[in-house]
This record gives structure tokens, C-alpha cells and sequence, in this order.
């Protein structure tokens, strides 16, 4: 299934509202198909041909979104980037995925357009945070038809990567039919339909945001409310013009804080959903006795899209991500040997479906080894089934850490602490924090009279890591605790460290 023809296929009204944003500008759906359409034109003058990937790395706007859409219908695969990633890492992803273009944020053009010569891109184009630039000035004077790329199921429509556990980033490489399967399936396991109005927060560089909210809108013919970013107040004001939310678990956290959240101000609410990172079961509880909305949690990963929900009617049982959904088979396996696991044994989530990526952009020895025989996908995350068939999440095979709905694999920054002058060992570790979830904690262990400063750390990591994944706290310890094994103990320093951020 071609995602652009389903969402065509799935409008009926042109008139309808696509997407308005906070302070009012509309477009509509007659307006998407024609400025789509331009923005595809100038994608094919670029040279950009079917299957190419176009790398984009903007700020959340309307015209962003256009520019998916735009990708789509020129045949490329979109490859959408967190604003967060310094010119350093943009240069590995780019080296990598070797787009045909690069769309980025004016502020970034000359460091791109170097990496892009060396690189051998053929374009940079730049679209601003109020959605203006090269490409959409391009645009203004395309045509409003374009003749669609014609791109099957099995064609790629989307590169996103992932955090690497060994340094290096990953390209989750999706389909058409990936994308497309799974957003018909929310659409009709959490009833979207064409009078929804969703409050769209979430980053559009991240399957969240990108994938389950914005195409489970379009292939239900419905509008969204396009916020740059989320704002608690801002939030609270456009919340009785909508009908649906999706959320990171730090959204309602900080939406408990607010003094408007009551059952009066969520009143046209039919859906509030919650993902990317565990809810706390507290904090389902206080939203419901706030808002009168039981949270649905869902579960699902960048390779995989959605896994598991919460019943749209019936029990959303806090602490738990739900059932799997329809079309996808989910077991607990023996991690060594993927061997299913009885009923409430803990081990090894494995998933299989339409939902489930091919494999890693040009790394067939990593893809091979993360999927088992008979084809399913080992997710790396570790839970159990419930005796009524609910699955629960109980912890990361990995030590991922995520902080704010975002996932750092603490390897990452080791690598970066440790070719700092002076240091002779370290360990990043997760721990508790009100706000994010986890705070990103880094131990370190200086070389023999080095005295290094926490503000020094975090001063020089600044330049190399995306504000998401720099330390909020650094400390010094003489020693790492080790196992027999000389594994370093990351349990004790987590157990140490558990009320660091209060
Ligand atoms: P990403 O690829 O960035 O979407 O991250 C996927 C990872 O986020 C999963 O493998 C899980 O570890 C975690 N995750 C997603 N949803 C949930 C959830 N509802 N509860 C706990 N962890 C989750």
C-alpha cells in the first residue's frame, strides 16, 4: 500500500481542515495536495529520483510536514533528523545514508553545505522556523499538480536512526506498507475518524510524532493542531478545540502541574495517549482524577511502529502497554535462544507483523543478528504477558536510557567522556527524575591527579552531543564497582545515585 495514495484515497472533503496552528493559520486539505505538489516539483528539479533519500533537519512547522508528504510523492525516502544533532553527527548520518538532498535550518546551511560538498549532495535547500526558505520560495512558483512516483509496499518510505548501542547510529529502514499498515490499524483500534481534531506537541523527527500521530490523522481524513512544541499553557488554551492527544509520559507530568487541568477543560477530550517511555502508574492515576481521562498507554519502537495498546474501551490498566495490536504476533522469549517463554515468565519481547521494518540501512550482519529464524524482530526490551493477556514492560535490555521521550544509549557518551584528557574510566546511567523520567548521570573516574569540574565536563561534551544527551549531572568517584566478571555494576550506581534529581 503506497502511504500518499492511501491518504489521498482517505480525504473526501478538500475543504476540511488539515492543519491549523496555534496562532490560527490554516490549511486545508485542497491546500496540502496543491503545495505538496509544489514542493514536489522542486524536490524533482533538484534531481531528487524515486527511492533517493532526502534528509531533512528543520524546526516543527506545517511546511515540514508538507515536505514528508512532498518526499513521498517524488518517489524519496524521507529521512527526517533531530533538531538537536550537532554538524559533527549530522556529517556521520549523512556520510551514511547518502542523500540526494539536504533540507535544514538556515542557521546550518554553510556547515551543511561543506558536508554536503565533501559528501557529494547535490543540494541544500533551507526552510526556517516560520516554514520560509529556499525550498518553499522554490515552491511558490511550481505547478499545483504533480504526477506522483509510483512506489509499491515493499519500497522504502522512510529512513529513521536510531541511537546506536555501540557508538554508531542505525537507519531503521521503513516501508510503505510498515507505515501504512500500522496507522490504518490505530486508526480503527483507537477510532480516528474524520471529526478528530488531535493536539499534535510531539517532535516530527521521531516515529511518535511523525508516524502514529500525523498519518493516523491523514488516513482518517482528520485535523490537527500543529503546536512547534509543547507548552504547558499553550496546551491548556487550544485543548477545548480538540479531541484527541498523543503524548510522552513528561507531557502529562507537566500537565499535573498546571492549574487548569480539570474535567471542565477536557471535556471535548475522547483520547489522551501515552508512549515512547514507561507512564508512571501515579501519574495515570492522577491524570484520571484530574482530568477524568484514563491515559491510554501504548507501546511500540522506531523498527517496529506500534506493538501493543491499551483497549480503546474495556480496562487501560496503568503500569501496562495493553495487548498486541491487530495483525501483530508478540511473544516472550528466552533472550539466548528465542524460545517462547510460558505464559507470565519474564524474558525477551520478539514481534512480528506488517508493522515490522526490513533491516538496518546497509548493515545486513547487525539486521541478521536482530531477528530470529522464523522472522521476528528482537526488540531488545524485556517484559512479561499478564495472566489477561497484558503485556508489561519491565526494563531495557540495554540500559537505554531515556530522558524525556528521547532514548540515549549511555555507550555513546562514555565514548565521548573517555577520550576527554585526564579521565581514565566512565559510566552514563538513567536515574530517576521528576521531569524527564531519567536524567542523563555520568560517573566518571579521573586519572591519577587530574582534577577535573563537572562545569568543565559538561562544558566540553556541549560541542559533541545533542543537548538531549549531554549529562544534567556529572560525578567523580575513585573507583567503578565491578562484578567478578569486571563487569561494571551500573545496578549499584543507579541504586547510589536513585534520588539524585529529588
Ligand atoms: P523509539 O525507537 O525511540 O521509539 O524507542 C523505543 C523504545 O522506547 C522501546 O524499545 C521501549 O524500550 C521504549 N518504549 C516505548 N513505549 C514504551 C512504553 N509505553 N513503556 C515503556 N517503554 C516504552
Amino acid at each position: 500500500m503506497n502511504l500518499f495514495s492511501q491518504i489521498r484515497s482517505a480525504i473526501s472533503s478538500p475543504d476540511k481542515t488539515f492543519i491549523e496552528t496555534g496562532a490560527g493559520a490554516r490549511i486545508t486539505y485542497a491546500g496540502m495536495f496543491a503545495r505538496s505538489a509544489q514542493i514536489a516539483s522542486v524536490l524533482a528539479g533538484r534531481g531528487v529520483k524515486a527511492g533517493d533519500r532526502v534528509a531533512v533537519q528543520v524546526e516543527k512547522t506545517p511546511e515540514n510536514l508538507l515536505l514528508y508528504l512532498a518526499a513521498l510523492r517524488a518517489g524519496a525516502v524521507y529521512l527526517p533528523l533531530n533538531t538537536a544533532y550537532t554538524l559533527a553527527e549530522l556529517d556521520y548520518f549523512i556520510g551514511d545514508a547518502e542523500p540526494s538532498l539536504i533540507v535544514c535550518d538556515p542557521a546550518k546551511q554553510a556547515g551543511l553545505a561543506e558536508i554536503a560538498a565533501r559528501r557529494g549532495v547535490r543540494a541544500v535547500e533551507t526552510l526556517d522556523a516560520a516554514g520560509k526558505g529556499s525550498l518553499t520560495d522554490a515552491a511558490l512558483n511550481a505547478p499545483q499538480d504533480f504526477s506522483d512516483v509510483a512506489r509499491g509496499s515493499g519500497d522504502l518510505a522512510a529512513i529513521l536512526y536510531t541511537s546506536g548501542t555501540t557508538g554508531r547510529s542505525k537507519g531503521a529502514m521503513l516501508t510503505h506498507d510498515n507505515l501504512t499498515s500500522n496507522a490504518k490499524t490505530l486508526v480503527d483500534y483507537w477510532r480516528f475518524t474524520g471529526k478528530d481534531v488531535l493536539l499534535h506537541a510531539l517532535p516530527v523527527y521521531h516515529t511518535h510524532g511523525l508516524f502514529v500521530a500525523s498519518n493516523t490523522v491523514m488516513l482518517s481524513g482528520g485535523s490537527m493542531i500543529f503546536l512547534s512544541k509543547f507548552d504547558a499553557d499553550e496546551v491548556m488554551r487550544l485543548l477545548p478545540k480538540a479531541t484527541a492527544m498523543m503524548g510522552v509520559p513528561t507531557f502529562y507530568t507537566r500537565l499535573l502541574k498546571h492549574p487548569g487541568l480539570t474535567k471542565a477543560a477536557c471535556a471535548h477530550m475522547r483520547l489522551f495517549t501515552s508512549g515512547s517511555a514507561p507512564l508512571l502508574a501515579e501519574t495515570h492515576i492522577e491524570f484520571k482524577a484530574k482530568s477524568g481521562h484514563a491515559i491510554l498507554e501504548r507501546y511500540g519502537m522506531t523498527e517496529t511502529n506500534m506493538n501493543t495498546s491499551n483497549p480503546y474501551d474495556g480496562d487501560r490498566i496503568a503500569g501496562t502497554v495493553g495487548f498486541p495490536l491487530p495483525g501483530v504476533e508478540l511473544r516472550i522469549a528466552d533472550p539466548e535462544t528465542g524460545r517462547p517463554l510460558p505464559q507470565g515468565e519474564t524474558g525477551g519481547i520478539e514481534v512480528k507483523g506488517p508493522n515490522v521494518f526490513p533491516g538496518y540501512w546497509r548493515m545486513p550482519d547487525k539486521t541478521r543478528a536482530e531477528f530470529r529464524d522464523d522472522g521476528f524482530f528482537i526488540t531488545g526490551d524485556v517484559g512479561k504477558i499478564d495472566e489477561r493477556g497484558y503485556v508489561h514492560i519491565v526494563g531495557r535490555a540495554k540500559d537505554l536510557i531515556i530522558t524525556g521521550g528521547f532514548n540515549v544509549y549511555p555507550k555513546e557518551i562514555e565514548s565521548e567522556i573517555d577520550a576527554l584528557p585526564g579521565v581514565a574510566e566512565s559510566a552514563v546511567i538513567g536515574c530517576p527524575h521528576p521531569d524527564f523520567g531519567e536524567g542523563v548521570t555520568a560517573i566518571i573516574v579521573c586519572k591519577p591527579g587530574v582534577d577535573l569540574s563537572e562545569k568543565a565536563v559538561i562544558g566540553v561534551l556541549e560541542q559533541r552531543l545533542a543537548k538531549f544527551k549531554l549529562p544534567k549531572r556529572v560525578i567523580f568517584m575513585d573507583d567503578l564497582p565491578r562484578n567478578t566478571m569486571g563487569k561494571v555494576q551500573k545496578n549499584v550506581l543507579r541504586d547510589a545515585h536513585a534520588k539524585l534529581y529529588g
